[in-house]
């Protein structure tokens, strides 16, 4: 079932691209596994897909332990707070939510001590939910220069959650904030490393979020089946 989840939502994710004029090698799938386990990681990374996103640092300690497959690439995609960077720093692939500078500072320390730079995003708070975690739209370009001032952090893009609404058309307006501001930030020369990621759309909007220029969309749902309430 897992893999004909993963068939289907590739070819949905075609299909909307060719919609949209864009490439399909433009967007990549990134599996959100949170509240699933190992195994069934493991059907996904045999139907091809690699890119494995968790939200939470235990829960992805845990199952990176478990699954012992170097061509994982593991993307951290939920709050992260300063003193759990030090359980990933040395193999996350991509941390999508930085939002803080002390998590930006502690993420420049630990890449300092691993002598590499650790690739992130920076979240952007678009639909102005008290509730959600990110960076005001206002202060998005300061803050990815500040950022970009540490020299073991590189802010590869940028990432956004839409809002918790059942109509995916709710969302554009916040996917389309989001590139507009990167587009700004890149326009600007702002930071030092090419921007090239835009992490938006979800299961029920992400074809809204691959029209607006997504280039990597987190589908749980839809690969794994409904999460149980926890
Ligand atoms: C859970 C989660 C997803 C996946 O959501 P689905 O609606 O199940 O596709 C994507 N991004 C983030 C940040 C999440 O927390």
């Amino acid at each position: 079932m897992i893999a004909e989840n993963v068939n289907n939502i590739r070819e949905s994710i075609t299909a909307a691209c060719i919609a949209a004029r864009r490439s399909p090698e433009s967007v990549r799938l990134i599996a959100v596994s949170k509240a699933f386990g190992h195994d069934v990681i493991a059907e996904v990374v045999r139907a091809g897909v690699f890119d494995i996103g968790e939200n939470y640092v235990q829960e992805i300690v845990e199952k990176r332990e478990r699954l012992h497959d170097e061509r994982i690439r593991w993307h951290f995609i939920g709050h992260l707070q300063s003193n759990k960077v030090k359980y990933v720093a040395e193999w996350i692939h991509l941390v999508h939510s930085v939002d803080s500078l002390s998590v930006a500072a502690e993420l420049e320390r630990r890449g300092a001590k691993i002598g590499r730079a650790l690739d992130v995003l920076v979240e952007v708070n678009t639909s102005g939910e008290a509730s959600k975690f990110g960076v005001d739209p206002g202060n998005a370009a300061e803050f990815v220069g500040a950022v970009s001032r540490f020299p073991h952090v590189r802010v590869r893009g940028l990432m956004t959650i839409g809002p918790f609404l059942p109509d995916p058309e709710e969302s554009r307006p916040a996917f389309r904030a989001l590139k507009g501001i990167f587009d700004g930030i890149k326009k600007g020369g702002i930071g030092r490393e090419p921007m090239e990621h835009l992490s938006m759309g979800m299961t029920h909007d992400f074809r809204v979020a691959i029209e607006e220029g997504s280039t990597m969309v987190r589908i749980g749902t839809a690969i794994f089946g409904p999460r149980k309430e926890s």
